[in-house]
């Protein structure tokens, strides 16, 4: 099936290390010209080998469920 962009994005990325740099990043603005480009966004439905856990985002993402996003 034809993916945007045809390649996998990464909705990990705000509690990864390099998240803020990464290609893969499922951002807003990607999803956004995912939506504007009529095409379905494919996600990783676990980690990709790039990802580094990063604590302290780990925890401002958790900040920002709790407070109901
Ligand atoms: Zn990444």
């Amino acid at each position: 099936m034809l993916c945007y962009k045809d390649m996998t994005f990464c909705s990990f990325y705000t509690s990864c290390k390099d998240g803020d740099n990464c290609f893969r990043a499922l951002t807003d603005k990607v999803l956004e010209d995912a939506r504007n480009s009529r095409l379905p966004v494919s996600n990783f439905m676990e980690k990709p080998d790039c990802f580094k856990e990063s604590k302290a985002k780990m925890k401002r993402f958790f900040d920002v469920i709790k407070k109901g996003y």
